[in-house]
């Protein structure tokens, strides 16, 4: 998909609403189009929106191996729900062995670079089996989220995987979030319930303090312009 086709897409839905965007790229990209799902709330909206709009539309989502429980019971709750199913892409076992045997379990905790290669392995190289197979994909992120998401646009050339990213949520605010997931029932992880603002593998993510940004607790003993996974870079241009 060539990058200059992304000002026909800007345009074309300029005027349209999350909801009308992702049945616009359904409608465009049937199942070259792929939906991001790390099992959280925004994500949680646009499972719904895509489900309602296309009952085949493909949800991926990232097993890293060290996820939280109550992110496997969401994942059922939502198959049973929406009678559908996630493509789950897992990092390859030898890169798992070969990691841990070099580093060890905790490696994360020991340098921005070694969470980085961890990252890397169990999801940075699976994102790109999955992107191979598309030409567009959609993502949850909004700007209010974190520092290092406040220059988001709807629609983004992803250098680093050569396609097309959209996030139909970027400008979202937190209650808008949750008013969609109470108005349309949508299931939602429990760990929301215990402080959590934010999903990822158990082991480096926490709940929030008062005051703190919605990813203040993913890698919290990092700075905050760190706190990326490797799955949305973004270039500095
Ligand atoms: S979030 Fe933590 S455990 Fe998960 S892939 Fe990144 S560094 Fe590894």
């Amino acid at each position: 998909m060539p990058e200059k086709n992304i000002d026909v897409l800007r345009d074309h839905i300029k005027t349209y609403d999350a909801d009308g965007i992702i049945r616009h790229i359904m409608s465009e990209y049937g199942q070259r189009a792929v939906i991001a799902s790390s099992l959280s709330i925004e994500d949680q909206v646009l499972l719904h929106m895509a489900i309602t709009a296309d009952k085949n539309a493909r949800i991926f989502t990232l097993d890293t191996g060290r996820l939280n429980q109550e992110t496997y019971d969401v994942m059922d709750e939502t198959r049973r729900r929406y009678d559908m199913r996630f493509e789950v892409f897992a990092p390859h076992a030898e890169d798992i062995e070969a990691m841990e045997n070099e580093h060890g379990p905790n490696l994360f905790r020991e340098s921005v670079e070694k969470r980085k290669q961890c990252c890397s392995v169990r999801k940075v190289k699976p994102l790109s089996r999955v992107l191979g197979t598309a030409d567009i994909w959609i993502t949850g992120m909004r700007r209010e989220q974190a520092v290092t998401r406040s220059l988001i646009e709807t629609v983004e050339w992803d250098e680093a995987n050569g396609l097309i990213k959209v996030n139909p949520l970027a400008d979202w605010t937190t209650e808008m979030v949750w008013s969609y997931i109470n108005d349309n029932n949508v299931p939602y992880n429990r760990l929301y319930s215990e402080g959590y603002t934010s999903i990822g593998c158990a082991c480096c993510t926490r709940a929030i303090q008062d005051g703190e940004d919605a990813r203040a607790g993913r890698w919290w003993w990092e700075n905050p312009e760190h706190k990326e996974c490797g799955l949305h870079f973004r270039s500095k241009k």
